[in-house]
C-alpha cells in the first residue's frame, strides 16, 4: 500500500461538523458525515453486480452523524451512523479520494 494514502490522525474538527484526517504525507481531508454516508460503498448502498448507486442520497437525513468509528485492520474505517446503517467500510483510498487532496494548504474554518 501507498504510505500517502495512510492516516496519521483521524478526528474530528474542532467544530464538531466533520471528520478529519491528516495523511502521512500532511495533506488533510475534511469529511463532512453526509457526504460519507451517501458514498457508502458496501452491498446495502451499491449493487454488486453493477456498480450503480442504489442509495438515494436524499433519504440521507442531513444532520446524519457517527455514533461511533472503528478501525477495520490497517487498510479502512468502519462507520456506526445515526440512522442505524453499520456495513460501509471505507478503505483509506475512498476516503482520501472523497476528501479532495488539500496537501499543503491550511483549510479554513
Ligand atoms: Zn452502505
Amino acid at each position: 500500500m501507498d504510505a500517502r494514502s495512510l492516516p496519521r490522525e483521524v478526528g474530528p474538527t474542532e467544530d464538531g461538523s466533520r471528520l478529519r484526517i491528516v495523511w502521512q504525507d500532511g495533506a488533510v481531508s475534511e469529511l463532512l458525515p453526509w457526504l460519507l454516508r451517501t458514498k457508502c460503498p458496501c452491498a446495502g448502498c451499491v449493487d454488486e453486480m453493477t456498480g450503480l448507486r442504489t442509495l438515494q442520497p436524499e433519504t440521507v437525513p442531513p444532520d446524519i452523524y457517527p455514533e461511533s468509528i472503528h478501525y477495520v485492520g490497517r487498510y479502512a474505517l468502519q462507520f456506526i451512523w445515526s440512522d442505524g446503517h453499520t456495513t460501509g467500510i471505507y478503505p483509506w483510498d475512498l476516503l482520501r479520494r472523497l476528501g479532495g487532496d488539500h496537501s499543503g494548504s491550511t483549510p479554513s474554518a
